[in-house]
């Protein structure tokens, strides 16, 4: 039983932060897990930088839901649904997907919450747990999948490791030379072609 395991960010939608930043015209906010390596300090500086702009949770669920799923990506997770049990493992927030999520037909997503009050205003954060896509790929495999996972960037690379065969899609050129264990490709139809290597390969052990 095989279970395919995808990244969100950067592989089926675009970076949200980024996307927020760039419509808000907030630099600020364009750092992510490369700048700062820490995802905790990097979400209390996020959370600041709203603060300071006055921007609540409403305004940027607007903004996000103007965002469109990458070119394509909509056609894969159907191409990939026909053929695997999917569940997509993010880093985001339930309450910044939502609208995106419509539009890829409401897969599985495994992700963080976040807490705002009566006012809109972004609190606190939860995150589901440590190493979330790592320990997602351990549950599942513990339950007999076996799981090919495919994501673009650092946070994906434990997932890559756990998973019996992991695959880097869209990844920048220093994530593909830090990770060449893993094979890099770069459109939906080879991460098809991927994907289906990967999966005989595995029926063949
Ligand atoms: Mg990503």
């Amino acid at each position: 039983m095989e279970l395919a395991c995808l990244d969100l960010e950067g592989v089926l939608i675009p970076e949200i932060w980024i996307a927020f930043a760039e419509e808000t015209g907030i630099d600020a906010l364009k750092a992510t897990t490369r700048d700062i390596p820490d995802y905790d300090v990097l979400m209390k500086q996020r959370l600041r930088i709203l603060d300071e702009h006055g921007l609540t949770l409403p305004q940027i669920q607007n903004t996000i839901s103007r965002l469109r799923p990458l070119d394509g990506a909509a056609e894969f997770l159907d191409w990939l649904r026909e053929r695997f049990q999917v569940v997509i493992l993010s880093d985001t927030f339930y309450e910044f997907a939502a609208p995106l999520m419509k539009q890829l037909g409401f897969p599985t997503l495994l992700c963080h919450r976040l807490e705002a009050d009566e006012q809109g205003r972004i609190v606190d954060y939860r995150l589901r747990q440590r190493d979330p896509k790592r320990q997602s790929v351990r549950a599942f495999q513990l339950l007999n999948y076996r799981i090919i996972a495919a994501g673009d960037s650092y946070n994906d690379t434990t997932m890559l490791a756990q998973a019996e065969a992991g695959i880097l899609f869209h990844a920048p050129q220093n994530v593909i030379d830090e990770f060449p264990q893993f094979p890099a490709v770069h459109t939906y139809q080879e991460l098809k072609g991927a994907f289906i290597e990967a999966s005989e390969r595995d029926l063949s052990l």
